[in-house]
Protein backbone atom coordinates (compact mmCIF):
# COMPACT_ATOMS: atom_id res chain seq x y z
CA UNK A 1 0.00 0.00 0.00
CA UNK A 2 1.54 3.45 -1.11
CA UNK A 3 0.78 5.71 1.14
CA UNK A 4 1.92 10.09 0.61
CA UNK A 5 2.67 11.55 3.38
CA UNK A 6 2.18 14.95 2.13
CA UNK A 7 -1.48 14.32 1.20
CA UNK A 8 -1.98 12.79 4.79
CA UNK A 9 -0.54 16.46 6.07
CA UNK A 10 -3.05 18.07 3.72
CA UNK A 11 -5.96 16.44 4.91
CA UNK A 12 -5.42 17.01 8.91
CA UNK A 13 -4.61 21.03 7.26
CA UNK A 14 -8.03 20.96 5.62
CA UNK A 15 -10.27 19.42 8.81
CA UNK A 16 -8.22 21.97 10.82
CA UNK A 17 -9.29 24.87 8.29
CA UNK A 18 -12.50 23.82 8.23
CA UNK A 19 -13.21 23.85 12.26
CA UNK A 20 -11.19 26.62 13.16
CA UNK A 21 -14.19 29.16 12.09
CA UNK A 22 -16.46 27.06 13.44
CA UNK A 23 -14.97 27.05 16.52
CA UNK A 24 -13.88 31.16 16.63
CA UNK A 25 -18.01 31.48 15.45
CA UNK A 26 -19.09 29.45 18.33
CA UNK A 27 -17.28 31.80 20.70
CA UNK A 28 -20.04 34.61 20.40
CA UNK A 29 -22.22 32.69 21.68
CA UNK A 30 -20.39 32.08 25.68
CA UNK A 31 -18.82 34.62 27.74
CA UNK A 32 -15.91 34.45 30.71
CA UNK A 33 -13.27 32.06 30.56
CA UNK A 34 -14.77 29.31 28.32
CA UNK A 35 -14.62 32.18 25.72
CA UNK A 36 -11.37 32.99 25.70
CA UNK A 37 -9.98 29.62 25.98
CA UNK A 38 -12.22 28.94 23.31
CA UNK A 39 -11.32 31.17 21.10
CA UNK A 40 -7.38 30.46 21.61
CA UNK A 41 -8.38 27.01 20.70
CA UNK A 42 -9.83 28.33 17.00
CA UNK A 43 -6.58 30.54 16.66
CA UNK A 44 -4.43 27.29 17.66
CA UNK A 45 -6.14 25.51 14.93
CA UNK A 46 -5.53 28.36 12.28
CA UNK A 47 -1.53 28.36 13.36
CA UNK A 48 -1.59 24.63 12.88
CA UNK A 49 -2.75 24.93 9.54
CA UNK A 50 -0.09 27.58 8.61
CA UNK A 51 2.59 24.84 10.19
CA UNK A 52 1.56 22.12 8.97
CA UNK A 53 1.36 23.58 4.84
CA UNK A 54 4.58 25.52 5.48
CA UNK A 55 6.17 21.70 6.35
CA UNK A 56 4.44 20.42 3.08
CA UNK A 57 6.49 22.58 1.12
CA UNK A 58 9.61 21.51 2.06
CA UNK A 59 11.89 21.69 -0.70
CA UNK A 60 9.73 23.49 -2.88
CA UNK A 61 10.49 26.84 -0.72
CA UNK A 62 13.90 28.14 1.35
CA UNK A 63 14.16 26.06 4.59
CA UNK A 64 13.77 29.34 6.33
CA UNK A 65 10.23 29.21 5.36
CA UNK A 66 9.53 25.47 5.70
CA UNK A 67 11.58 24.53 8.99
CA UNK A 68 12.35 27.64 10.98
CA UNK A 69 8.86 29.68 10.23
CA UNK A 70 6.81 26.19 10.26
CA UNK A 71 8.01 25.05 13.73
CA UNK A 72 7.89 28.76 15.03
CA UNK A 73 3.98 28.95 13.99
CA UNK A 74 4.13 25.18 15.00
CA UNK A 75 5.75 25.94 18.67
CA UNK A 76 3.10 28.77 19.04
CA UNK A 77 0.32 26.45 18.81
CA UNK A 78 1.50 23.70 21.26
CA UNK A 79 2.28 26.53 23.62
CA UNK A 80 -1.27 27.50 22.92
CA UNK A 81 -3.13 24.63 23.47
CA UNK A 82 -1.36 24.03 26.75
CA UNK A 83 -2.60 27.72 27.85
CA UNK A 84 -6.30 26.90 26.58
CA UNK A 85 -6.85 23.90 28.03
CA UNK A 86 -4.90 25.06 31.40
CA UNK A 87 -7.63 28.48 31.31
CA UNK A 88 -10.46 26.05 30.79
CA UNK A 89 -9.13 23.94 33.64
CA UNK A 90 -8.12 26.75 35.91
CA UNK A 91 -4.96 26.02 36.14
CA UNK A 92 -2.43 28.52 36.45
CA UNK A 93 -1.63 29.84 33.03
CA UNK A 94 2.40 29.82 33.23
CA UNK A 95 2.82 31.80 30.07
CA UNK A 96 6.42 32.84 30.88
CA UNK A 97 7.12 29.11 31.16
CA UNK A 98 5.60 27.66 28.43
CA UNK A 99 7.12 30.80 25.69
CA UNK A 100 10.40 30.10 27.53
CA UNK A 101 9.68 26.24 26.06
CA UNK A 102 8.66 27.19 22.88
CA UNK A 103 11.25 30.04 22.09
CA UNK A 104 13.99 27.27 23.52
CA UNK A 105 12.59 24.53 21.38
CA UNK A 106 12.32 27.03 17.84
CA UNK A 107 15.89 28.58 18.42
CA UNK A 108 17.34 24.60 18.64
CA UNK A 109 14.97 23.47 15.38
CA UNK A 110 16.21 26.80 13.79
CA UNK A 111 20.27 25.92 14.28
CA UNK A 112 19.79 22.77 13.35
CA UNK A 113 17.46 23.59 10.57
CA UNK A 114 20.07 26.34 8.72
CA UNK A 115 22.96 26.60 10.17
CA UNK A 116 23.74 22.67 11.14
CA UNK A 117 21.18 21.15 9.40
CA UNK A 118 20.32 17.56 11.05
CA UNK A 119 16.90 16.06 11.13
CA UNK A 120 17.37 13.81 13.88
CA UNK A 121 18.54 16.47 16.45
CA UNK A 122 15.77 18.65 15.46
CA UNK A 123 13.18 15.90 15.88
CA UNK A 124 14.48 15.51 19.32
CA UNK A 125 14.53 18.69 20.21
CA UNK A 126 10.82 19.41 18.88
CA UNK A 127 10.18 15.84 20.73
CA UNK A 128 11.46 17.31 24.14
CA UNK A 129 9.65 20.67 23.80
CA UNK A 130 6.18 18.75 22.91
CA UNK A 131 7.24 16.18 26.03
CA UNK A 132 7.23 19.28 28.45
CA UNK A 133 3.95 20.64 26.97
CA UNK A 134 2.48 17.47 27.50
CA UNK A 135 3.15 17.48 30.40
CA UNK A 136 2.11 20.84 31.60
CA UNK A 137 -1.10 19.69 30.45
CA UNK A 138 -1.44 16.03 31.63
CA UNK A 139 -0.40 17.63 35.49
CA UNK A 140 -4.02 19.44 35.80
CA UNK A 141 -5.65 16.38 33.85
CA UNK A 142 -4.40 13.67 36.38
CA UNK A 143 -7.35 14.43 38.71
CA UNK A 144 -9.50 12.47 35.80
CA UNK A 145 -8.35 9.52 36.64
CA UNK A 146 -9.70 9.44 40.05
CA UNK A 147 -12.76 7.62 40.89
CA UNK A 148 -15.68 9.66 39.23
CA UNK A 149 -13.14 12.05 37.38
CA UNK A 150 -14.56 13.78 34.46
CA UNK A 151 -15.33 11.98 31.41
CA UNK A 152 -14.17 15.04 29.20
CA UNK A 153 -11.05 15.41 30.78
CA UNK A 154 -10.37 11.63 30.36
CA UNK A 155 -10.70 11.69 26.48
CA UNK A 156 -8.74 15.01 26.20
CA UNK A 157 -6.30 12.64 27.91
CA UNK A 158 -6.78 10.00 25.99
CA UNK A 159 -6.30 12.08 22.92
CA UNK A 160 -2.72 13.35 24.51
CA UNK A 161 -1.68 9.63 25.16
CA UNK A 162 -2.24 8.93 21.22
CA UNK A 163 -0.40 12.32 20.45
CA UNK A 164 2.67 11.12 22.91
CA UNK A 165 2.04 7.42 21.75
CA UNK A 166 2.92 9.16 17.73
CA UNK A 167 5.92 10.57 18.85
CA UNK A 168 7.64 8.18 20.86
CA UNK A 169 6.90 5.96 17.56
CA UNK A 170 8.74 8.23 15.74
CA UNK A 171 11.22 8.89 18.03
CA UNK A 172 11.89 5.19 18.27
CA UNK A 173 11.64 4.74 14.51
CA UNK A 174 14.72 7.38 14.49
CA UNK A 175 16.70 5.66 17.33
CA UNK A 176 16.35 2.31 15.95
CA UNK A 177 17.29 3.28 12.36
CA UNK A 178 19.09 6.15 12.36
CA UNK A 179 19.47 5.67 8.12
CA UNK A 180 15.73 6.64 8.43
CA UNK A 181 16.62 10.49 9.03
CA UNK A 182 15.15 11.17 5.50
CA UNK A 183 12.57 13.99 6.69
CA UNK A 184 8.97 13.43 8.15
CA UNK A 185 7.43 13.07 4.90
CA UNK A 186 9.79 10.30 3.41
CA UNK A 187 8.04 6.98 4.03
CA UNK A 188 8.17 4.79 6.88
CA UNK A 189 5.74 3.13 9.15
CA UNK A 190 6.72 5.32 12.02
CA UNK A 191 6.32 7.99 10.17
CA UNK A 192 3.26 7.41 8.45
CA UNK A 193 1.71 6.54 12.05
CA UNK A 194 2.56 9.94 13.54
CA UNK A 195 1.29 11.51 10.14
CA UNK A 196 -1.89 9.71 10.18
CA UNK A 197 -2.57 10.58 14.16
CA UNK A 198 -1.57 14.49 13.70
CA UNK A 199 -3.99 14.67 10.66
CA UNK A 200 -6.99 13.24 12.54
CA UNK A 201 -6.11 14.62 16.00
CA UNK A 202 -7.20 18.08 15.20
CA UNK A 203 -10.65 17.01 15.23
CA UNK A 204 -9.84 14.33 18.39
CA UNK A 205 -8.50 16.77 20.40
CA UNK A 206 -11.53 19.70 19.11
CA UNK A 207 -14.06 16.98 20.44
CA UNK A 208 -12.22 16.29 23.67
CA UNK A 209 -11.50 20.06 23.85
CA UNK A 210 -15.81 20.89 22.88
CA UNK A 211 -17.02 18.27 25.90
CA UNK A 212 -14.49 19.81 28.24
CA UNK A 213 -15.43 23.29 27.80
CA UNK A 214 -19.52 22.29 27.50
CA UNK A 215 -18.40 20.14 31.26
CA UNK A 216 -16.71 23.27 32.46
CA UNK A 217 -19.85 25.84 31.42
CA UNK A 218 -22.24 23.00 33.15
CA UNK A 219 -20.42 23.24 36.40
CA UNK A 220 -20.35 26.79 36.45
CA UNK A 221 -24.44 27.05 35.48
CA UNK A 222 -24.78 24.06 38.55
CA UNK A 223 -22.98 25.89 40.86
CA UNK A 224 -24.84 29.17 40.21
CA UNK A 225 -27.63 27.58 39.85
CA UNK A 226 -27.44 26.77 44.01
CA UNK A 227 -25.22 29.92 44.97
CA UNK A 228 -26.78 32.78 46.48
CA UNK A 229 -25.63 35.72 44.66
CA UNK A 230 -25.10 38.65 47.45
CA UNK A 231 -24.20 36.24 50.28
CA UNK A 232 -21.98 33.43 48.34
CA UNK A 233 -23.86 30.89 50.35
CA UNK A 234 -26.08 28.30 49.52
CA UNK A 235 -29.64 29.29 48.39
CA UNK A 236 -32.79 27.96 49.42
CA UNK A 237 -32.70 25.40 46.87
CA UNK A 238 -29.34 23.83 47.27
CA UNK A 239 -30.11 24.35 51.27
CA UNK A 240 -32.80 22.11 51.06
CA UNK A 241 -31.05 19.27 48.90
CA UNK A 242 -27.87 19.29 51.47
CA UNK A 243 -30.28 18.95 54.37
CA UNK A 244 -32.09 16.28 52.92
CA UNK A 245 -28.88 14.55 52.14
CA UNK A 246 -27.28 14.93 55.76
CA UNK A 247 -30.28 14.26 57.44
CA UNK A 248 -30.58 11.03 55.47
CA UNK A 249 -27.61 10.16 56.76
CA UNK A 250 -27.74 11.09 60.85
CA UNK A 251 -28.87 7.90 62.54
CA UNK A 252 -27.73 8.78 66.28
CA UNK A 253 -28.05 11.01 68.43
CA UNK A 254 -25.62 13.87 67.55
CA UNK A 255 -24.79 12.98 64.67
CA UNK A 256 -25.73 16.19 62.94
CA UNK A 257 -26.60 19.61 64.67
CA UNK A 258 -28.08 22.57 63.15
CA UNK A 259 -27.84 26.31 63.57
CA UNK A 260 -30.00 28.94 62.93
CA UNK A 261 -27.97 32.42 62.52
CA UNK A 262 -29.62 35.61 62.37
CA UNK A 263 -28.44 39.00 62.49
CA UNK A 264 -28.93 41.73 65.12
CA UNK A 265 -30.91 44.42 64.53
CA UNK A 266 -30.22 44.62 61.16
CA UNK A 267 -33.31 46.48 59.91
CA UNK A 268 -31.55 49.53 61.82
CA UNK A 269 -28.56 49.24 59.65
CA UNK A 270 -30.73 49.37 56.32
CA UNK A 271 -32.36 52.27 57.78
CA UNK A 272 -29.70 54.28 59.12
CA UNK A 273 -27.16 53.76 56.44
CA UNK A 274 -29.38 52.76 53.35
CA UNK A 275 -30.12 49.50 51.69
CA UNK A 276 -27.16 49.23 49.43
CA UNK A 277 -24.60 49.74 52.22
CA UNK A 278 -27.12 46.99 54.20
CA UNK A 279 -26.20 44.28 51.39
CA UNK A 280 -22.53 45.01 51.31
CA UNK A 281 -22.77 44.64 55.10
CA UNK A 282 -24.43 41.65 54.88
CA UNK A 283 -21.90 39.81 52.05
CA UNK A 284 -18.85 41.32 54.45
CA UNK A 285 -20.69 39.22 57.42
CA UNK A 286 -21.61 36.35 55.45
CA UNK A 287 -17.94 35.61 53.72
CA UNK A 288 -16.91 36.03 57.86
CA UNK A 289 -19.37 33.42 58.75
CA UNK A 290 -18.40 30.93 55.63
CA UNK A 291 -15.01 30.73 56.56
CA UNK A 292 -16.15 29.40 59.90
CA UNK A 293 -17.63 26.32 58.12
CA UNK A 294 -15.78 24.20 56.21
CA UNK A 295 -17.17 21.36 54.27
CA UNK A 296 -18.67 18.86 55.12
CA UNK A 297 -20.55 21.25 57.22
CA UNK A 298 -23.33 23.16 54.81
CA UNK A 299 -24.18 26.93 55.13
CA UNK A 300 -26.85 27.88 53.16
CA UNK A 301 -29.12 31.66 53.46
CA UNK A 302 -32.65 30.96 54.69
CA UNK A 303 -33.75 33.81 53.46
CA UNK A 304 -33.11 37.86 54.42
CA UNK A 305 -30.47 37.65 56.79
CA UNK A 306 -30.34 34.80 58.28
CA UNK A 307 -28.91 31.75 57.64
CA UNK A 308 -28.81 27.94 58.55
CA UNK A 309 -25.71 25.58 58.91
CA UNK A 310 -25.70 22.28 59.15
CA UNK A 311 -22.70 20.49 60.63
CA UNK A 312 -22.41 16.51 59.77
CA UNK A 313 -21.25 14.31 62.79
CA UNK A 314 -21.35 17.36 65.70
CA UNK A 315 -22.80 17.00 68.87
CA UNK A 316 -24.40 19.71 70.57
CA UNK A 317 -21.63 20.33 73.04
CA UNK A 318 -19.28 21.23 69.69
CA UNK A 319 -21.92 22.97 67.83
CA UNK A 320 -22.28 24.66 70.52
CA UNK A 321 -18.82 25.70 71.18
CA UNK A 322 -18.09 26.69 67.57
CA UNK A 323 -21.53 28.65 67.60
CA UNK A 324 -19.60 30.97 70.31
CA UNK A 325 -16.48 31.24 68.37
CA UNK A 326 -18.36 32.37 65.51
CA UNK A 327 -20.29 34.73 67.51
CA UNK A 328 -17.16 36.28 69.17
CA UNK A 329 -15.32 36.41 66.03
CA UNK A 330 -18.78 38.37 64.21
CA UNK A 331 -18.59 40.55 67.06
CA UNK A 332 -15.24 41.82 66.26
CA UNK A 333 -15.43 41.81 62.63
CA UNK A 334 -14.22 45.15 60.75
CA UNK A 335 -17.77 46.57 58.46
CA UNK A 336 -17.63 48.69 55.73
CA UNK A 337 -15.12 50.56 57.42
CA UNK A 338 -15.91 53.76 54.93
CA UNK A 339 -19.45 53.43 55.69
CA UNK A 340 -18.94 54.27 59.12
CA UNK A 341 -20.98 50.91 60.46
CA UNK A 342 -20.42 50.24 63.70
CA UNK A 343 -19.68 46.31 64.42
CA UNK A 344 -22.90 43.79 64.40
CA UNK A 345 -23.91 40.88 66.70
CA UNK A 346 -25.74 37.52 65.68
CA UNK A 347 -27.70 35.40 67.76
CA UNK A 348 -27.54 31.75 66.68
CA UNK A 349 -30.02 29.02 67.75
CA UNK A 350 -28.89 25.65 67.82
CA UNK A 351 -30.24 21.92 67.95
CA UNK A 352 -28.96 18.36 67.47
CA UNK A 353 -30.31 15.51 65.54
CA UNK A 354 -32.93 13.23 68.12
CA UNK A 355 -34.08 9.82 66.31
CA UNK A 356 -37.43 10.90 66.67
CA UNK A 357 -36.97 13.61 64.05
CA UNK A 358 -39.44 12.56 61.87
CA UNK A 359 -37.92 14.83 59.18
CA UNK A 360 -35.02 17.88 58.44
CA UNK A 361 -37.71 20.43 59.07
CA UNK A 362 -38.92 19.04 62.93
CA UNK A 363 -34.76 19.73 63.65
CA UNK A 364 -34.67 22.77 61.90
CA UNK A 365 -37.62 24.17 63.75
CA UNK A 366 -35.81 23.19 67.38
CA UNK A 367 -32.79 25.29 66.01
CA UNK A 368 -35.43 28.21 65.09
CA UNK A 369 -37.32 28.63 68.76
CA UNK A 370 -33.83 28.18 70.28
CA UNK A 371 -32.75 31.49 67.60
CA UNK A 372 -36.37 33.31 68.70
CA UNK A 373 -35.20 32.58 72.90
CA UNK A 374 -31.47 34.26 72.10
CA UNK A 375 -33.31 37.11 70.56
CA UNK A 376 -35.97 37.66 73.54
CA UNK A 377 -32.92 37.15 76.17
CA UNK A 378 -31.52 40.26 74.74
CA UNK A 379 -29.29 38.74 71.37
CA UNK A 380 -25.90 38.69 71.32
CA UNK A 381 -25.41 34.72 72.25
CA UNK A 382 -25.93 31.17 71.32
CA UNK A 383 -29.13 29.11 72.82
CA UNK A 384 -29.45 25.99 72.51
CA UNK A 385 -32.91 23.85 73.14
CA UNK A 386 -32.58 21.46 76.17
CA UNK A 387 -31.91 18.50 74.05
CA UNK A 388 -30.04 16.25 76.72
CA UNK A 389 -29.81 18.93 79.20
CA UNK A 390 -27.06 20.87 77.92
CA UNK A 391 -26.08 24.16 79.52
CA UNK A 392 -26.84 27.11 78.00
CA UNK A 393 -23.71 29.68 76.80
CA UNK A 394 -24.15 32.43 78.83
CA UNK A 395 -24.46 35.94 76.88
CA UNK A 396 -21.68 38.09 76.77
CA UNK A 397 -20.78 40.18 79.42
CA UNK A 398 -22.53 41.88 81.62
CA UNK A 399 -25.61 39.98 80.39
CA UNK A 400 -27.14 37.14 82.60
CA UNK A 401 -27.26 33.68 81.01
CA UNK A 402 -30.26 32.36 78.75
CA UNK A 403 -31.48 29.14 80.30
CA UNK A 404 -32.36 27.32 77.50
CA UNK A 405 -36.19 26.45 77.03
CA UNK A 406 -37.01 22.72 76.57
CA UNK A 407 -38.35 22.18 73.03
CA UNK A 408 -41.15 21.44 71.46
P1 LIG B 1 -33.57 41.09 65.02
O1 LIG B 1 -32.45 41.40 65.93
O2 LIG B 1 -34.85 40.84 65.74
O3 LIG B 1 -33.26 40.02 64.06
O4 LIG B 1 -33.80 42.44 64.21
P2 LIG B 1 -33.70 42.66 62.68
O5 LIG B 1 -33.78 44.12 62.42
O6 LIG B 1 -32.51 41.98 62.15
O7 LIG B 1 -35.03 41.99 62.22
P3 LIG B 1 -35.30 40.81 61.22
O8 LIG B 1 -34.27 39.78 61.33
O9 LIG B 1 -36.69 40.36 61.46
O10 LIG B 1 -35.30 41.55 59.84
C1 LIG B 1 -34.29 41.45 58.92
C2 LIG B 1 -34.13 42.71 58.11
O11 LIG B 1 -33.03 42.53 57.27
C3 LIG B 1 -35.29 43.03 57.21
C4 LIG B 1 -34.66 43.69 56.03
O12 LIG B 1 -34.72 45.07 56.17
C5 LIG B 1 -33.21 43.28 56.11
N1 LIG B 1 -32.82 42.48 54.99
C6 LIG B 1 -33.21 41.23 54.66
N2 LIG B 1 -32.61 40.81 53.52
C7 LIG B 1 -31.83 41.83 53.12
C8 LIG B 1 -30.95 42.04 52.00
O13 LIG B 1 -30.77 41.19 51.15
N3 LIG B 1 -30.30 43.23 51.93
C9 LIG B 1 -30.46 44.20 52.86
N4 LIG B 1 -29.79 45.34 52.75
N5 LIG B 1 -31.29 44.05 53.92
C10 LIG B 1 -31.96 42.89 54.05
MG1 LIG C 1 -32.23 39.92 62.28
MG1 LIG D 1 -34.07 37.80 60.21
Amino acid sequence: MHIDLATIALFGALQALLLAPLLLAATRAYAGVARTSLRIWGTVLLLQVAGWVLMGLRGQVSDWLSIVLANGVLMVSYAETTRALRLLLGAPQRRALLLAIGVAGWLGIAWFGVAVPDYRVRVYIASLALGCYLLLLAWPLRHALRRGGSTAQRVMLLVLLGALAGWLVRLGGLVLHPANAAGLLAYSPANAAQMIYSAVEPVLASVGFLLMYNESVQTELHRLARTDPLTGTLNRLALDEESLRLFRAADRPNTLAALVIDIDHFKRINDEFGHATGDRVLATLAAGIRRQFQPPAVLGRMGGEEFLALLPGTGLAEAMALAERLRVAVAAMPLVPDAGIPGVTISVGIAAYRPEDTDVHALVRRADRALYDAKRAGRDRVVATVDDASPALPGPAGRPPQRPRPAE
